[in-house]
């Protein structure tokens, strides 16, 4: 067979942990990404620095690629559907534009009779006078939050005075849910009834950012089983190709919600590179790529450690690692607060 040319939008960490797994299966990477310090430069074959509204870099892009995908969901729908009319994009943008939304995906949701916590849309500050029901709730810019970015927690009506809210941007007002536990589900869809799909993760967060992942999530057989069932419905009912996630909620009372829906490979699923015999990247390669579907295998039980802002430190100067530990540098040029640079996976018995 000829080699197959990917184009990656998006050039975090997700794009290197992509390219790595495209290397092993002889598929030649090339990414676009509006950051020049993107790390995924060092792990792709070739990158091509340009912004999503510059359409002479992103014909030059098209123009040596196959095949699309993204590693991101924030890129603007026109983009990613013009992109399509030259070359395939998978996941198919009206997925993306679907997910993208929180109000359109939470409404997709429970069409499919899968239950999210209660919510509504806010459009403008008075919406919010007659939504008592919904606090303490959390609000949340309809498009473009990640890492908890974009929200605002709101306990009391009194409280809304005092934060500062641009009401240029559309809202969803989402009710709180008392949470005694979150976990995610992967799933990798080739074509109908056809995919792979990992045992549910158990998440932890801090300050709105994922913290720890680990295998098995410490749930009832119920939930086990509810929530891979849920991911299924959700991917078939997408009709989608490649690499899915879906966070989930559970409350003090064992009721399983739908937080979100990510149209990507995850932060939670970094841990299958080490635990399973094919990684999240290297089946949503072989989905968009129409490679062979090999059975899923889990090798190990697994913890990882997102290591965020500064923690990386210790790491990169003093490596001392047992043969069952597995540390990624992300490579980010620059260390933030609240920025992801790196993570560390444990297998265990
Ligand atoms: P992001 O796009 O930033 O991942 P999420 O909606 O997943 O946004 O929110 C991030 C985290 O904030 C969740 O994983 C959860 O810990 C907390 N959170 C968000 N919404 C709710 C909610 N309605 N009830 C309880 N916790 C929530
Ligand atoms: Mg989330």
């Amino acid at each position: 067979m000829s080699e197959i040319n990917l184009g990656i939008i998006g050039g975090g960490q997700l794009g290197s942990m992509l390219s790595i797994a495209a290397k092993k299966l002889n598929v030649k990477t090339i990414i676009f990404c509006d950051d020049i310090n993107a790390p995924a430069q060092n792990f792709c074959n070739e990158f091509i620095f340009g912004k999503y509204d510059d359409s002479q870099k992103i014909l030059e892009f098209v123009n040596k690629v196959d095949i699309i995908t993204y590693e991101f969901e924030n890129i603007p729908y026109e983009t990613l559907n013009q992109i399509n009319q030259k070359k395939r994009v998978l996941p198919k943008p009206s997925i993306n534009r679907l997910i993208q939304h929180r109000l359109a995906e939470k409404d997709f949701v429970n069409k499919l009779n899968i239950r999210t916590t209660q919510y509504t849309s806010v459009k403008k500050k008075s919406d919010l006078d007659s939504l008592k029901d919904l606090l303490p709730g959390i609000l949340k810019t309809t498009t473009l939050g990640y890492d908890g970015k974009g929200q605002y927690p709101i306990k009391d009506i009194k409280d809304i005075d005092k934060i500062d809210i641009d009401f240029s941007k559309e809202y969803i007002l989402e009710k709180l849910v008392k949470l005694k536990k979150e976990i995610s589900v992967i799933i990798t869809r080739f074509s109908n009834n056809n995919y792979e799909i990992y045992e549910p993760i158990e998440n932890t967060h801090e300050d709105q950012i994922l913290k720890y992942s680990k295998i098995p999530a410490e749930v009832s057989n119920n939930l086990f089983n509810k929530s891979k069932d849920w991911a299924i419905r959700i991917a078939e009912e997408l009709k989608y190709v490649g690499t899915l996630c879906v966070e989930f909620f559970i409350d003090r009372n064992e009721n399983l919600y739908v937080n979100e829906i990510a149209p990507r490979v995850h932060n939670s699923g970094h841990l299958t590179i080490n635990a399973y015999n094919i990684s999240q990247f290297e089946n949503h390669i072989r989905a968009v790529c129409s490679l062979e579907k090999i059975p899923l295998k889990k090798l190990s039980n697994a913890k990882m450690i997102n290591l965020i802002g500064n923690q990386i430190e210790p790491y990169r100067k003093n490596l001392k690692l047992n043969d069952n530990e597995f540390f990624f540098d992300y490579l980010k040029k620059e260390i933030k607060d609240k920025r992801k640079m790196g993570h560390i996976t444990t297998l265990y018995k």
